[in-house]
This record gives structure tokens, C-alpha cells and sequence, in this order.
């Protein structure tokens, strides 16, 4: 997985947001200690959580599963912009096989171990498209998913309907713009071990690549067990 963060406003917009309140911009630092101290104490010890909403990030996220695209998706508070299967499908259709008929059962006695196996040219195509869970049964599927998907557009069947037979471990991409609050519910429920491992990896790498002097705000939301 790959992420990015493309935009975040300010933490001055977000005191001046507050100072609105009580008319009390003549107090600004400009983004300084002042102002952190004034969004952590409206904002999140006196809960008046509305605040930290003037504030927003934008991500580019790339790489993950569709597995995980689904669960992203149910955080209602967020705008994603995803990878249309749709319109881009056809990237598929320029591929050779994926697995040249092998079976699993040849592919591991071609190799010793499985670092091996994963690193078979095939499994190495296929990995462009696909998330590998680490369980060679499991990512093996995949990629017999992968190659029943290809000759499915290769026969000529419409990207609409062969869509149906993508693997969910299918990698996709997204633009992804949240604001502070629905950021620490995200991070707090999805940093988690009770969350699935690959969304915990992205809660912790969206919580790393965020601008230092912002930490302050989600470091009590990430769950380091
Ligand atoms: C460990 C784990 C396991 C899960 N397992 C399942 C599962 O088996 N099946 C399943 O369907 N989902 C499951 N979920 C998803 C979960 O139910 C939520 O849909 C998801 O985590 C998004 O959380 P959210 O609603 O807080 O976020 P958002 O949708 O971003 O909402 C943010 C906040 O806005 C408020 N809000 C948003 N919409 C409303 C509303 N309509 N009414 C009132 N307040 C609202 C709430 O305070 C909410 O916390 C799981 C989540 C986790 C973390």
C-alpha cells in the first residue's frame, strides 16, 4: 500500500474557526502553541468536536484491496473518489496468462520455500493487481480469480459484467478527503487489533504521514497494543 497526502488546511483556519465564536482573533499565534492549545481544549475537552471539522486532509491511496476499499466505504463522514473497475478494466486485456496452467501444487515443487514461490514470475505479474494476504492457498485463489477475470475480457465479455468474478484482494486506488473528527473516529476504530489487519495498517500509516504540528490531535485515538 501507498498513501500520500496530497492537502490538509491549516491549523490557523481552524482557530480563527473557533475565535469566531468569541471574537477573540486578536489572540491568534497564527497557528502556534496558542492555537493548538485552543483546538485540543474547544475541540476535544470541552467536545465541541464541530470545530475540528474546518479542518481537512486529502489523501492519495493506492495499492490496497477492494477487501478494504468496502470497509473505507462505510465511513459515511469522508469523500472518496475510487479507481472505476468499469473504465479500467481493459488494463487486464494486454496481459499473457497468469498462470500457464500451473496448479499450485507444481508451482510449489518448482521452489523450496514460499519466499520463492512469491517471487515465480507469475506471482510477480500478478502481483501488480493483487493484495497478497501472506497465506499461499489464499493468494494462489487469487490468482486463478485473476486469470479466469482476464479470459472472461479476453472472450470479450463487457467490463460491466465480468467485474462480477474480481477477487477481493482486486488492488484499487482512491482520492480520500476527511476532516479532524471523522479522522479520529476512523483512526480510533480501525488502529484497533479487533480491525482487519490491512485497514490497521493504513489507520497507522495515515496517522504517520500526517503533518507533525496535527499529531497532537489523534495521538489519544490510535491504539498502539
Ligand atoms: C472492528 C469492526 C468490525 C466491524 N464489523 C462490521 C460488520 O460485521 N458488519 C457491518 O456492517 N459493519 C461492521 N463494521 C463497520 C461499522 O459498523 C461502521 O459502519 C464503521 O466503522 C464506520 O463507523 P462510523 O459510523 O462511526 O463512521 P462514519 O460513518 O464516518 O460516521 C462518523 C460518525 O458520525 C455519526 N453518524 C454518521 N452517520 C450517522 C447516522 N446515520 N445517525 C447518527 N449518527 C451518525 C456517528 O457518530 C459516527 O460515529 C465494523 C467496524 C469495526 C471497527
Amino acid at each position: 500500500m501507498k498513501v500520500e497526502l496530497l492537502q490538509h488546511s491549516s491549523l490557523a483556519i481552524c482557530a480563527t474557526a473557533i475565535r469566531t465564536c468569541w471574537q477573540s482573533f486578536d489572540k491568534s499565534d497564527n497557528g502556534g502553541e496558542k492555537d493548538k492549545d485552543l483546538i485540543d481544549r474547544v475541540g476535544n475537552k470541552f467536545k465541541h468536536a464541530s470545530t475540528l471539522e474546518h479542518l481537512t486532509y486529502t489523501f492519495y491511496i493506492s495499492g490496497i484491496s477492494r477487501a478494504l476499499l468496502q470497509e473505507l466505504a462505510r465511513h459515511r463522514m469522508a469523500s472518496p473518489s475510487v479507481k472505476s473497475t468499469r473504465y479500467t478494466l481493459k488494463e487486464l486485456k494486454e496481459e499473457t496468462s497468469f498462470t500457464n496452467g500451473m496448479s499450485m501444487l507444481e508451482l510449489k515443487e518448482k521452489y523450496s520455500n514460499p519466499t520463492e514461490v512469491y517471487a515465480d514470475i507469475h506471482m510477480v505479474r500478478a502481483s501488480k493487481y493483487l493484495v497478497w494476504s501472506g497465506v499461499l492457498g489464499v493468494d494462489f485463489s487469487s490468482v486463478v480469480a485473476l486469470e479466469n477475470l482476464r479470459l472472461m475480457l479476453v472472450d470479450g465479455i463487457s467490463n460491466d459484467r465480468a467485474k462480477y468474478c474480481l477477487p477481493e484482494s482486486y488492488k484499487t486506488e482512491l482520492t480520500w478527503t476527511i476532516n479532524a473528527r471523522s479522522l479520529q473516529n476512523f483512526i480510533a476504530l480501525r488502529s484497533s487489533k479487533s480491525a482487519l489487519w490491512e485497514i490497521q495498517d493504513l489507520a497507522k500509516t495515515l496517522f504517520k504521514i500526517l503533518p507533525s504540528d496535527h499529531k497532537y490531535l489523534f495521538e489519544n485515538s490510535l491504539k498502539e497494543e
